[in-house]
């Protein structure tokens, strides 16, 4: 008896935040090292990976999720990182003639410091791999994943990890409880590229030299690895905050008002613009949450650490 062939293959990958983020000096191939602790968190891309009947890789997205992310300002042309990890997958497996049609249901925010488009290519790696029966194994997905984005190989693992290099470079780290956070997402987007750009130009003014980062936070590791979101309240850090709230400068006003609405600690999500305040509990967060939105913000309660890449649930039956 043969398997049969599956004709769309729904995996989700999730947002990630990034609790600690040590970024070293720009490197003369133009990037910067980072040290940082990453954490899964419970906003998952979707993508629907279905057999076409003609060659080619077709991309649609569809706009999505209790964040209402709009599905605009994203290629669907070759540059998606889906169309790229599809054809990366097939270059890599020897398919001369990929035939898939790639359905991004959009939850995490566009350009928002969240790895959303990284999360995509995971998903994305995912799915084809299974569509096409190409049997990879996870590290050489991870291993291709890292060429199209360095949050890929995170957004394939989920949970928590420690990343170096630019961010690839992971070590899963023990996180023993789910932790409690309130996203706020931006109307519009940061590119990662121009707030390094001013980390740099902030750097320079003001004399500040980085060192090159070596090892994650200690202090961070410990207080995941408690579950006390109380001691990580105290330690969580981004060093490319102050860049993201020089080229965004509302965005401090939001930090602000979330700590006085209760959360434990307001950061910056990667790049920005969204931002993620810790929370004490769930009860917490769904407060905060309240209060945010009625305070017209567009925030989220979720949890961390959340699963990697993996077949999405399937849809609920339709009612008869
Ligand atoms: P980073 O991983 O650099 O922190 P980010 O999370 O801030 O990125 P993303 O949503 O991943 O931002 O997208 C960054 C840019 O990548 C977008 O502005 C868009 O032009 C491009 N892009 C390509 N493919 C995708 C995709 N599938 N989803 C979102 N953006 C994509």
């Amino acid at each position: 008896m043969t398997t049969p062939v599956p004709q769309t293959v729904r995996v989700s990958a999730p947002g990630k935040i990034n609790v600690s983020l040590k970024v070293g000096p720009l490197r003369a191939d133009g990037y910067h090292s980072v040290a940082t602790v990453y954490l899964a968190v419970s906003l998952f891309e979707e993508v629907a990976a279905t057999a076409a009947a003609r060659p080619g890789i077709t991309v649609r997205v569809e706009a999505g999720g209790p964040l209402r992310i709009p599905a605009s300002g994203i290629p669907l042309g070759p540059d998606n990182l889906v169309a790229r990890a599809a054809a990366a997958l097939a270059g890599y497996a020897g398919i001369p003639d990929p035939a898939v049609d790639l359905l991004i249901t959009k939850h995490v925010p566009v350009a928002g410091g969240m790895g959303g488009g990284s999360a995509d290519a995971a998903a994305a790696l995912l799915a084809c791999n299974e569509l096409w029966g190409t049997g990879l194994s996870a590290a050489e997905l991870a291993s291709l994943g890292a060429k199209l984005g360095a949050d890929v190989p995170f957004a394939l693992a989920g949970g928590a990890a420690v990343g170096l290099g630019v961010g690839d470079q992971l070590t899963p780290v023990a996180a023993a409880a789910p932790l409690h956070w309130v996203l706020v997402a931006s109307a519009s987007g940061l590119s990662t590229p121009a707030v390094y750009g001013r980390l740099d130009a902030l750097r320079t003014t003001s004399g500040a030299v980085a060192a090159e980062p070596e090892t994650a936070d200690a202090a961070v590791l410990a207080a995941l690895a408690a579950g006390n979101p109380a001691a990580l309240a105290g330690v969580i850090h981004n060093d490319l905050q102050p860049a993201a709230l020089s080229v965004s400068p509302a965005l401090e006003s939001t930090l602000q008002r979330g700590r006085e609405l209760g959360a434990l600690a307001g950061i910056v999500s990667g790049s920005g613009p969204t931002l993620a305040f810790l929370a004490a509990d769930g009860a917490a967060a769904a407060g905060l949450e309240t209060a945010l939105r009625a305070e017209g913000h567009n925030a989220l309660a979720v949890y961390g650490p959340a699963p990697g890449a993996e077949p999405a649930a399937p849809a609920a039956p339709a009612d008869h």
